[in-house]
């Protein structure tokens, strides 16, 4: 299971909102990769950010990939330094205000309880949740789009130095360390 999630998404990004937005990848491409292509996909990704949801319907995905896709607009407007569009912000606020999932700290770790009928919006609020928290908390002017080739992927950089580039030293940075090396 662990293999096939890896296989199929990109859980690396340490920040939750953000490995949510990683499930489209290649994003500044001509071809991004829409990796939540059904409403099992949806199921798989939640069960392996602890986020149980029994079963997701087409409406759950294509909410999700709503509340996915402004919290990539807004997080790249911040990146760019830019205001961030208001009916990205509707969105994020709806589906933060539709979640009723309660933190619990289980065997020393944080986790959520999602209410039995309402699993799915639950589970989103608990990543628009992430997000508002991210977006809009101190650690904002260290949001950033990935330079890796096509990525444009967004991840904090909290490095000491704030020069990270890339979402992740193990795939994008990886890349371009090939490519250079690839130079003449
Ligand atoms: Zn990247």
């Amino acid at each position: 299971m662990a293999e096939e999630i890896r296989r199929v998404f990109r859980m690396d990004n340490e920040v939750l909102a953000f490995r949510f937005t990683a499930t489209v990848s290649d994003r500044a491409s001509l071809a991004p990769r829409e990796r939540l292509t059904d409403p099992a996909r949806l199921e798989t990704w939640l069960r392996a950010t602890g986020l149980e949801v029994a079963e997701a319907s087409p409406a759950d995905l294509k909410k999700a990939v709503g509340l996915r896709e402004a919290i990539y607009r807004i997080g790249s407007a911040i990146a760019a330094g830019e205001q961030p569009d208001s009916k990205a912000v509707r969105i994020l606020n709806t589906v933060a205000a539709a979640g009723h999932a309660k933190p619990a700290l289980e065997h020393g770790l944080a986790g959520w309880h999602l209410t039995k009928s309402t699993a799915a919006d639950d589970a989103l609020g608990v990543l628009a949740a992430d997000a508002i928290h991210i977006l809009g908390g101190p650690d904002r002017n260290h949001i950033k789009n990935c330079e890796g080739p096509g990525c444009a992927g967004l991840f904090l950089d909290t490095s000491r130095g704030a020069n990270r580039r890339w979402c992740s030293m193990n795939t994008c940075g990886n890349k371009v360390k090939k490519m250079r090396f690839a130079e003449p």
